[in-house]
């Protein structure tokens, strides 16, 4: 295993680009993304939910080493138990509270949560061999509990995406590939979305002055504008060299990934292209534009995006 095991953790509301932004830096030598693995013990997921190289995870041969690594036989872990777990200490205010509590009285739920996750992310860097972790969790408060895992270096990127952008991409239809054929998820109002965009960036930005990972705020569209850029300035915030940077220009070449649940993007493989999509600006209905424009519009002004749509 490495000596020191670094973690990459993104935190945010989402549909904001973590994905593609986890397959790029999961191309440099020593580094593996692992999508959103908080999901992993969900009923179902294990079956059904494809790992980014095609197969489920329990028949995936690089996550068949990693749990046999952590938990010896997967069949004998207590999946229900971990499952809830991770609801217990992610959800609502007890979960928010026992984070903020002090060590000596943080409770046994919590810590037992801890050590599953020490366990688990030791193993990944053990099995793969890679110094660098990349999450995309995104979960505020799944974050702040990376950051307390003494034998984990954390760095957290804060990733923000114009929250209409969020909305139009949350009312579209999108597929992925599961063991049943294609199925849709995730389709919400505009003003849930809003909702839910609004306590994930607050969250994110309140939790995150407990951590002691430094961080860095990112706005996806700066991203998607100037990936090159963008990414090596990433790498310069995790100390890795920016001359590892795999993207050139706007093009970036995706090979090797076993990035568990989140998007379907994952599974985009060869030369990728990164562009700006900015269809919202044309295709999200006005009424649901003006809501989430005016339900979002305080951190809208602190992300200094632009109130109006700006066509091209
Ligand atoms: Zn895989």
């Amino acid at each position: 295993m490495p000596s020191s095991v670094k973690i990459l953790k993104i935190v945010g509301a989402g549909r904001s680009g973590s994905t593609i932004i986890s397959n790029i830096i999961g191309q440099i030598p020593g580094a593996f993304a692992v999508g959103e693995l908080q999901y992993l013990w969900m009923p179902g997921y294990l079956e059904q939910i494809l790992c980014a190289c095609g197969q489920t995870v329990t028949q995936c041969a690089v996550w068949s080493a990693i749990f046999k690594q952590a938990f010896g036989d997967v069949a004998g872990v207590d999946r229900e138990r971990l499952h809830a777990l991770y609801l217990q200490n992610t959800r609502g205010l007890s979960g928010m509270s026992a984070i903020l509590r002090s060590t000596a009285r943080k409770p046994q739920p919590l810590l037992d949560y801890l050590a599953y996750l020490e366990r688990f992310y030791t193993a990944i860097a053990a099995v793969t061999g890679c110094h660098l972790i990349i999450d995309e969790a995104k979960h505020p408060t799944y974050s702040v509990m990376l950051d307390m895992i003494p034998g984990l270096q954390c760095y957290t990127l804060h990733l923000v995406r114009d929250a209409r952008a969020v909305v139009y991409s949350m009312q579209r239809k999108t597929l992925t590939r599961t063991t049943q054929g294609q199925v849709s998820f995730m389709i919400n109002s505009a003003g849930r979305t809003s909702r839910d965009w609004i306590v994930s960036n607050v969250l994110a930005e309140w939790l995150g002055r407990m951590e002691r990972a430094p961080r860095l705020f990112m706005r996806y569209e700066d991203f998607a504008r100037h990936p090159e850029a963008l990414t090596r300035q990433l790498l310069g915030f995790i100390e890795e060299p920016a001359d590892l940077c795999p993207v050139h220009g706007h093009a970036v070449d995706i090979s090797d990934s076993h990035i568990f649940a989140s998007n379907p993007v994952r599974f985009a493989r060869g030369n990728v292209e990164i562009r700006l999509d900015d269809d919202w600006q044309r295709e999200l209905k006005a009424r649901d534009k003006a809501l989430t424009t005016a339900l979002t519009l305080p951190l809208l002004w602190r992300y200094h995006y632009p109130v109006r749509a700006q066509h091209k």
